[in-house]
């Protein structure tokens, strides 16, 4: 089996509402799945994390490299692809777009041997997943500690048993929210806040010490995600865990992290860190370091589909029959193409998402729905 063509799709849907988290603006949702498609007719799927265009363009500059290899040497090829653009990649976009070819590789991979990428990793731990509910991010024009409150009373409703809250842009009001939305949740379902890195280090330890009396499990983002000493600080400072990792992308971005104890949560998106061939070792080294690893995940059924592959294989640490984590994250914002992508939609069922079991990725992609979201070009 050889490659024989790698492909790029850009999804593209207008929001009707636009909204933001403290560092970014979606007008739009896009995202950029990657199809490699073998000379047997074996197809893989990956997805990449990040700004879609430019993570195509790098899948593109990849794409020569891949024509013609086996597709099963996912070990050599995410090396002969991160040597390629070493010298001025590292991370980024050079990492974001490798991550979406390993993942179609490994689906490939799946494919051939007729298992799923969990059982190719050495197992599945676990069957499901608890999910928990990311949203609440800011809109034009509404009042956000009554929106938001009654938005996550509707998570506690639907099931789920921890939400996810956006805050980083001021700090008083994002201590407003904080507290209307442990009013409407109940004292009993987990809460999680998220500045993406909106806040410098004075404003986070701010919101860390008033925060913590509303039971706050972590503490995501407090800081620019470059500042590992601003990072250390606020752990120190504060007395809510702190989580961090999305931006932080291939292994050596986690090494100083994980060896100086910035986080004690680490938060690897498998659609950007390096895809299932780097998140194993990832996993690994936030193992070695006894810090918890919880996966970022914002994208499409392919993403939540390649994440729950990697959550089913990750070793319970320490071992438990029912260990609590890793837990799924949910994200519940407009995006319509985001499970139409896939014939069967990943959805959860009171808060808990099964772990497809099927061949690979354990999907099957709905190539009209690709068509009816494709994005048409200026
Ligand atoms: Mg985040």
């Amino acid at each position: 089996m050889k490659i024989a063509e790698v492909h790029t799709h850009i999804l593209d849907h207008p929001l009707d509402t636009a909204f933001e988290s403290a560092s970014m603006h979606f007008s739009r949702r896009q995202h950029c799945l990657v199809e490699i498609v073998c000379d047997d007719g074996t197809t893989g799927w990956g997805e990449c994390l990040g700004p879609a265009r430019p993570n195509a363009a790098v899948v593109a500059a990849y794409a020569t490299a891949l024509v013609g290899r086996d597709p099963l040497e996912t070990e050599k090829l995410w090396l002969a692809l991160y040597n390629r653009l070493r010298d001025q990649g590292q991370r980024g976009l050079t990492v974001t777009a490798l991550s979406g070819i390993d993942i179609a590789l490994w689906d490939i991979k799946g494919k051939r041997f007729g298992v799923p990428i969990s059982i190719l990793l050495g197992g599945r731990f676990r069957e499901n997943v608890r999910a928990y509910a990311t949203g609440s991010f800011r809109r034009e024009g509404v009042d956000r500690v009554e929106d938001i409150a009654r938005e996550v009373a509707g998570y506690r409703d639907e099931g789920f048993h921890a939400v996810k809250i956006k805050i980083g842009f001021d700090v008083e009001e994002d201590l407003r929210v904080i507290e209307a939305v442990r009013d409407a949740i109940g004292p009993d379902l987990r809460l999680m806040i998220d500045a993406n890195h909106g806040y410098d280090y004075l404003e986070a330890v701010e919101v860390g010490r008033r925060a913590a009396k509303f039971g706050v499990d972590w503490f995501e983002e407090p800081v620019l995600p470059e500042h590992l000493s601003a990072y250390r600080a606020v752990r120190a400072d504060q007395p809510i865990p702190v989580a961090g990792g999305e931006t932080w992308h291939g292994r050596y971005a986690m090494q100083e992290p994980l060896a100086t104890r910035a986080v004690d949560i680490l938060q690897p998106d498998i659609c950007g860190v390096g895809g299932f061939t780097e998140i194993r070792r990832v996993a690994d080294m936030a193992a070695l370091h006894g810090v918890r690893l919880v996966p970022h995940v914002w994208g499409t059924a392919v993403c939540i589909a390649a994440s729950l592959q990697c959550m089913a294989a990750l070793p319970p640490n320490p071992p438990r029959r029912d260990p609590i984590e890793p837990i799924l994250e949910f994200d519940r914002t407009e995006n319509p193409f985001r499970q139409a992508v896939v014939r069967t939609p990943i959805e959860h069922v009171g808060g808990v998402v099964a772990i497809p079991d099927g061949p690979g990725l354990g999907i099957e992609i709905d190539r009209e729905a690709l068509q009816r979201y494709a994005l048409e070009e200026a």
